[in-house]
């Protein structure tokens, strides 16, 4: 289920400390170490998996519900009238983290197309 030496997996054990801003027990949410906007949080599934890549049918239930803790964050913290979800694939597209993560972007205008 979880991974000894991946990243997410530790912040998820509490070995390594985050500011957690979300969790049940599927889904563990915490604000980004280096934030590229006012609101900047990780939603990541309590299950090990590497990315989207690697997602399998079974996944499919525990991507959804990222996305919706995703949508909630954005409810409470009153950034609805524009927020980003992104999931980064594979290094080309700047995942450094092997651990399937949401990135919940908003508070600021959010240009289109992303870099
Ligand atoms: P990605 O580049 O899409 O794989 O996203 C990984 C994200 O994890 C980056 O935005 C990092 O700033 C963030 N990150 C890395 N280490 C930590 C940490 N210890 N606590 C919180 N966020 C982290
Ligand atoms: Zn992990």
């Amino acid at each position: 289920m979880t991974d000894p030496n991946c990243l997410f997996c530790r912040i998820i054990r509490g070995e390594i400390s985050s500011k957690k801003v979300y969790e049940d027990d599927h889904v563990f949410a915490f604000e980004d170490i280096s934030p590229k906007a006012p609101t900047h949080v990780l939603i990541i599934p309590k299950k090990h998996f590497a990315g989207l890549k690697e997602a399998e049918v079974a996944d499919a239930e525990i991507i959804g519900r990222c996305h919706l803790a995703a949508a909630q964050i954005a409810r409470q913290r009153n950034i609805e009238q524009g927020y980003r979800t992104v999931v980064n694939v594979g290094p080309g597209a700047g995942q450094s983290v092997f651990h399937l993560h949401v990135h919940l972007l908003g508070g600021r205008p959010l240009a289109w197309p992303p870099g």
